[in-house]
Formats: structure tokens, sequence, C-alpha cells
């Protein structure tokens, strides 16, 4: 099997061209469009196991797994099997069926949530959950984190990360992050600093009885990978006290950190969760869930309206049920995948040395970003630490490696994501192309 990646990539520059003169940027979504990295997105063909294939044939070992989903690899066949059987009985239904229960039953066994909502993805998640927070407290003002994406809803484009990193040209831009959100709707949403007990403690103090809900990322992917302290974490589950509710946004870190995501891993008691990516298995799902007197305000049993004429699709139903499925079935595979990135992040670290290159990882389980900045591994905690890295080095790292046929994600402050298809032989060419872009990168 070899790895092809040609330096251009003639089909994909014109489907990009074609794409511009019918689509904002070329794209579907900002990222995808490598503004931060330079150069031409490559359009994908077709996806398998551990490897992307692009328009012009060549193939490389993907670490986005489509930002998280992809957990079993791509294209998986027990995946594959329960959306065709899906199929054959028609893909919407707009009325309720076995599967939407069958997934609710798992979810709710895998994660100790009493009751559980679907929708069809992350961001109707999060919107749902603090529309709901909002609902149960009679209360206007949420909370969230600098550097912390929560999703696309106003109130959420508030001092966000991801995307909202990179593509406005300006780390750190004030907030709301995005126009066309109101000052009225960003003024509802308060902003704190990520691992910053006492800031979060003195907000709550000041203002704690008018919070309905402080959200947020328990472990952080979309300012790059951030690791929650002890000392923050228990400044989170505190917010109680006021008779706030904590929503913690488990669309990246659900199922993947383990079964019960990042509330298991770091022992987490959230009034309500959210989820989105693998609960879905690559086809559009998100969900949130809570105790049943929390989620029981939800229409139609209380007065908190959502709905989705697609929520509950019978594919995207049957994706999630076979991938959670696979999950549960092998347990195994949250120590293979901790081990592939941990021997990733070693490797990473070993050849930025040789070159002389500054770098510090940030990694929970498969979840990891080599930051290009020279202090210690695990050290950067803040979104003003993230954003102090070298973009300029990290674009040159994409693209050599993006040359030797490594997906690698095209953004400094995005966490990649490692999948269960991935063994030997990709962590070795993984690493023999890091080598490469660390040797030729300059200081
Ligand atoms: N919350 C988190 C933590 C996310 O990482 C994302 C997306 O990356 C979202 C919410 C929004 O999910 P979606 O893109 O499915 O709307």
């Amino acid at each position: 099997m070899t790895v092809n990646a040609p330096a251009t990539s003639t089909r994909s520059e014109a489907l990009f061209a074609r794409a511009k003169a019918v689509t904002p940027g070329g794209v579907n979504s900002p990222v995808r469009a490598f503004r931060s990295v330079g150069g031409t997105p490559r359009f994908i063909a077709h996806a398998d196991g551990a490897y992307l294939t692009d328009a012009d044939g060549a193939r490389y070992v993907d670490y986005i797994g489509s930002w998280g989903p992809m957990i079993l690899g791509h294209n998986h066949p027990a995946v594959r099997a329960a959306v065709a059987e899906a199929l054959l009985g028609g893909t919407s239904f707009g009325a309720p069926s076995e599967r939407e229960v069958l997934l609710a039953e798992l979810v709710t066994r895998l994660t100790g949530a009493e009751r559980v909502r679907f929708v069809s993805s992350g961001t109707e998640a999060t919107m749902s959950a603090l529309r709901l927070a909002r609902g149960v407290t009679g209360r206007k003002f949420i909370l969230k984190f600098r550097g912390n994406y929560h999703g696309h809803a106003d109130g959420l484009l508030v001092e966000a990360g991801s995307g909202l990193m990179t593509t406005s040209g300006e780390l750190g831009a004030a907030a709301p992050s995005s126009a066309g959100v109101p000052e009225e709707y960003a003024a509802l949403t308060l902003v704190s600093e990520y691992n910053d007990p006492a800031a979060l403690d003195s907000l709550m103090a000041e203002r704690g009885h008018e919070i309905a809900a402080v959200i947020f990322e328990p472990v952080v992917g979309n300012a790059g990978v951030l690791i929650p302290t002890p000392e923050f974490l228990a400044a989170l589950h505190r917010v109680r006290d006021s008779g706030t509710l904590l929503i913690a946004d488990e669309v990246m870190t659900g199922f993947r950190l383990s079964l019960n995501g990042a509330t298991g891993l770091l022992g987490l008691e959230p009034d309500l969760r959210c989820w989105g990516k693998i609960i879905g298995g690559g086809l559009p799902v998100g969900a949130y869930g809570g105790r049943a007197e929390l989620m029981e305000y939800v229409s139609p049993s209380g007065p908190v309206y959502q709905a989705g004429t697609l929520s509950g699709n019978p594919l995207a139903m049957a994706a999630g049920l076979a991938t959670l499925g696979a999950l549960e079935a092998n347990p195994g595979i949250y120590q293979q995948l901790d081990r592939y990135t941990g021997q990733l992040a070693a490797g990473l670290r070993s050849a930025a040395d040789r070159a002389g290159q500054p770098l510090s990882i940030n990694r929970v389980g498969s979840m990891l970003t080599a930051f290009h900045q020279g202090v210690p591994d695990g050290s950067i905690a803040t979104y003003q630490q993230a954003a102090a890295s070298d973009t300029a080095a990290f674009a040159h790292f994409f693209q050599s490696v993006l040359a030797q046929g490594i997906y690698w994600a095209p953004s400094q402050f995005e966490s990649i994501f490692v999948s269960a298809a991935h063994g030997d032989l990709e962590l070795e060419r993984t690493l023999a192309a890091a080598e490469q872009a660390y040797q030729t990168g300059g200081t």
C-alpha cells in the first residue's frame, strides 16, 4: 500500500474554483478552506479505515476523523451494514421509530443520563440545553469560557474558539465573535477564563443569581487541546451553589475519552450534557440529556419548546447504534487509542527535539494538539497561552506532512483525532513525515 500525495491536486484545485463560484469561500464549514495554513483544500473522493483519498487519487493518513465522529475508522463494516439495512426501510418518517428508543436506551445506560433528546447537530444540542436551563431557572444569562466552542448559535459566538481563532485573522477577537450577532444577545453571555478558578468564583459571587447555566468543554478541543485542572473542575461544580446548572459540552469528548466521555474519565457531575459527533457515527446527530426532573421541562412534557423535522432520523440512529454498540462491545479500543496517541506524542516530541523545534504537546487519550511554542508539554492551559503559538511554524508542519500523505487538522487551534483503524504502519508513516517537517522548518 503506498501513500502517494502529489504536490498539486489538480482536480481539487478545479473543484475548489467551481465551489467558490457557488458556495461562500468554496466550503460548507470554514476551517475546511485551509485559510490559516494556505494552499488548496483537498476534495475527498472516499474514505476507508484510517485513510482519506482525494479527488486526484492521493491517499492520506487521516487525523481529522470528520472532526471526531469516525472513532472506529471510516467506512466501518458494522456501521455501513447498519445504515444499509436502515436504508431499505425508508429514510425519514417524521414519526417515532424503534431505533430512537434503542439509541436512547443505549445512551442513558452508558452515560447515566435519565432522559435524552436527539437533535441533528452539536449546535442544536448546546442551543437546546441552554434554552432548557433558562426555562428551568427563569434566568437570562449564561456563562462560557474564552476559546471554548459550542457551535454557531448566536449567544455562543462570543469569545469562541475553533475556526473563530483563525478565520477572523485576529486572535482573541472581542465579543461577539461574528458579525450578525446583536450586541444585546452577546450581552447575555458572560465570559470567564478557562482554568482560572478564582475568576469563575468571583464572577459567580457577583452574578451567580442571574446565571442560568455555565457551559464548558470538559477537555477543550477548540483552542487546541486544553486540560482542566482539578481546581478548575472543583470551581465548576461550585457554580451549582448559586442554583446555576452546569452543562458539560461533550460534543467532542463524549464516547471518545471513555464510554462515558470526559464525565466518566474526570468524575464530573454535570446537570446536563450535550453530545454530537460519535453519537451519530458519521451521520448528523446531536443530543442533550440529564436528570428526568430537568429534561421533563422539554416539550411535549414541559414548556421548553424544541423540535426537528429530521430528529431521530432512522439512518442516523442506525449509524449511532452501530458505533456505540461497537465501542461498548470492545472497550479495549480506548486503551488502543491511548497507546497509539501516546506513541504519536512521544515520537513528535523526540522528532521536534532532534530538529531543535519548539513544541508543547497537550494530550488526553486520542485528542492531541502539538502547539508550536517552547514551553513544557502539558503547560498550556488557557486560551491566551494557546494563542501565543507560532502559526507560521504550524503551517509549515501542516503543508510538509500533507505533501507526505498525512492529513493533519488544518489549524493550530484544533485537536487531532485518532481512530481504532490507526495502527503501526500509520504511526511509522506519520512520524517519518513529522521528522522531515521539523527538520525543514525554520526556528
Ligand atoms: N460543541 C463542541 C465542543 C464542538 O466541538 C462542536 C463542533 O466542533 C460543537 C459543539 C458544534 O457541533 P456541530 O458542528 O455538530 O454543530
